[in-house]
């Protein structure tokens, strides 16, 4: 029987708790405690204390708190934001949903966003910086922090990949107005369904997120602003206040698997791998995997015959590629990029044996 290895295995790992959380979800269901409650409040102060920053405020999802952030920012219709082609729609999308436009820039070999284009890129209606902590790899946030303080622009990290990542020991997220998260199912830290996070250090930023989460209204409950309704659920918020014990276990976990990744593979010439766990000023946490790999479709149909699950990121198109009006933006590196990369699985379901049993592949695959 051939081995199977999925791209994630959600199953699996609600399996590996089950009897914890149905015990926790029956505890807030018995309190009626599901909107604002003491599970959000634990889970908010949890995760400022993790990440070492002031505030950290619970929304819906990932995309919501990109959009809040920009908001509460002060990012206003008509601004420019630079941000990276290689990144998931929603990271634009927010920008477009505040009235903003978003200007892509190409990534570098580290597939984050390239630094040294970005200053090309500004212009006087530039009102912001949109860094993408992708893949679980902090930017080189000291250079990002010089571009921003020269030019007067406002640092948005979307660090929905990032949750634990630091640059020059200091969180992703952390580094400038706001920071992102999300707890979509498949992210670092998932919840049961959508949940996303907002930090910053900023108090005035974090009045006007807990505004804007809940309708305008204050800690009294008078309503002091427009505001929406983008709060995140006490129920996802005890589950992530319980996964967030055990969160830097799973990092370990993650680093490990790469760790393995890098020693299987990196004799493979076709390849380009991401960076090594331990370098330097970085300390990635791997929510991707994702390599370059020579003849890519070819690679992915072979251990897809082997039961084993790969993804190219963002539907394979980065974000100007889509249909939204940027037909005259060029992004050559990361276009070419598009061409060659791929996600192996990476999740703390996999055994050593289901990371070995994909390297050999791999490796089967390039001598063949
Ligand atoms: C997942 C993700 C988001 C959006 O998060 P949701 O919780 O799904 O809304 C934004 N940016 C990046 C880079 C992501 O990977």
């Amino acid at each position: 029987m051939s081995h199977e290895v999925p791209f994630f295995n959600y199953s699996a790992l609600f399996k590996e708790k089950e009897t914890e959380l149905m015990a926790l979800i029956h505890d807030v269901l018995s309190r009626g405690a599901y909107i604002l409650q003491q599970d959000l409040v634990d889970f908010e102060a949890n995760l400022s204390k993790f990440l070492d920053v002031k505030h950290a405020i619970g929304v819906a999802d990932g995309t919501n708190a990109l959009k809040l952030s920009l908001w509460a920012a002060g990012i206003n219709p008509g601004d420019h934001v630079i941000v990276p082609g290689h990144t998931y729609v929603a990271s634009a999308a927010s920008i477009h949903y505040v009235g903003a436009h978003p200007i892509f820039v190409e990534c570098g070999a580290d597939h984050m966003i390239d630094e040294s284009v970005i200053e090309a890129a500004i212009t006087p209606k530039t009102s912001a910086i949109m860094p993408v902590q992708l893949n679980g790899r902090t930017s080189n946030m000291e250079a990002i922090c010089q571009i921003a303080e020269k030019h007067g622009l406002k640092i948005i990290e979307d660090s929905a990949q990032a949750l634990g990542s630091k640059f020059k020991g200091q969180s992703a997220g952390s580094f400038g107005s706001a920071g992102t998260f999300s707890f979509y199912p498949a992210k670092l830290l998932g919840c049961f369904g959508d949940g996303g996070a907002v930090i910053t250090n900023d108090d005035e930023v974090a009045k006007k997120v807990r505004l804007l989460r809940d309708h305008g209204r204050n800690e009294e409950g008078d309503v002091v602003d427009w505001g929406t309704n983008c709060r995140l659920d006490n129920l996802q918020a005890a589950v992530l206040d319980f996964k967030l014990k055990e969160f830097p276990q799973d990092i370990e976990r993650r680093r490990q698997i790469a760790q393995m990744y890098q020693d299987g593979l990196s004799a493979i010439d076709q390849l380009v791998l991401p960076p090594a766990p331990d370098q330097g000023d970085h300390f990635d946490v791997y929510q991707n995997y994702e390599i370059e790999a020579g003849r890519r479709d070819e690679l992915q149909q072979k251990l897809r015959d082997k039961g084993i699950g790969t993804i190219v990121q963002f539907g394979g198109k980065p974000v100007h590629k889509y249909p939204l009006g940027f037909k005259n933006t060029i992004l050559t590196k990361t276009e070419e990029l598009y061409t060659r990369m791929l996600l192996l699985p990476m999740h703390t379901a996999l055994s050593d044996q289901d990371v070995n049993y994909v390297i050999e592949q791999i490796e089967g695959f390039y001598k063949s």
